[in-house]
């Protein structure tokens, strides 16, 4: 899960950062409003945090252009306790959730969580599943049959992306998006790496695979025989 923190207070977006990267998502930083709302507008955020007071232009205006884009990517807007004005102004205008400055980040966590929940319809209680494959997101646990599974963070990470996206087709592009941060080299083949391994660990020995190439696209998580697959 990739979150963008539109935050210009270095203190404040720090901790977020800090906090986010110890819970293994990928956090990109805009410390103003016009490369926050650029960076907002690339589409390639599961989440984004957005502050309302922003040099530049304000967290209303951007989120104004997110949703005018068409964009639904959920949206937690921070600000002030006393800017209460801003609060029902940025519901109104299409905002997910409002939390209001200062804040604990176990309490950014949990809205963040609840926000990523609400847009994964198959979430049961805690679990994604794919045939008797089981991660529960909350222990960060991943179990095939009888077997428990132990996985790197990216490992996990695109394993997650794939069971949020079931059944649909997840390109490299897409993946490495969601997964990797600024910084991340897109010449390598990391995608192909960690899918390679990730096979090792949760198919190998399993009558049915999970993860199927759909060559020339990407990559799917299935419940559907390799037959039925390979014919796409
Ligand atoms: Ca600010």
């Amino acid at each position: 899960m990739r979150i963008l923190i539109v935050e210009d207070e270095k203190k404040v977006a720090t901790f977020l950062q800090k906090g986010f990267q110890a819970e293994s998502y990928t956090v990109d930083v805009a410390q103003d409003g016009i490369r926050g709302a650029a960076m907002a507008l690339s589409g390639i955020y599961d989440v984004i945090i957005l502050d309302v007071m922003l040099p530049g232009k304000n967290g209303i205006n951007i989120l104004k252009e997110i949703r005018a884009s068409g964009s639904t990517t959920p949206v937690l807007m921070l600000s002030a306790r006393s800017e209460l004005e801003h609060r029902v102004e940025g519901l109104n205008l299409g905002a997910d959730d409002y939390l209001p400055k200062p804040f604990a980040f176990s309490e950014v966590l949990a809205r963040t969580r609840a926000l990523i929940r609400r847009r994964t319809p198959d979430l049961q209680g805690s679990t994604l599943a794919a045939g008797d494959l089981r991660m529960d997101v909350l222990a960060r646990k991943v179990r095939r049959g009888d077997r428990d599974i132990t996985l790197t963070n990216k490992e996990y990470e695109v394993l997650e992306y794939l069971l949020r996206n079931k059944g649909r087709v997840q390109s490299r592009v897409l993946l490495t998006e969601h997964i990797w941060d600024m910084n991340f080299d897109s010449e390598t083949n990391i995608v192909d790496v960690v899918i390679n391994r990730l096979r090792r660990k949760i198919d190998d020995g399993f009558p049915v695979r999970l993860i199927h190439t759909v060559r020339g696209v990407g990559y799917v998580v299935e419940e559907e025989p390799d037959e039925t697959a390979a014919q796409r």
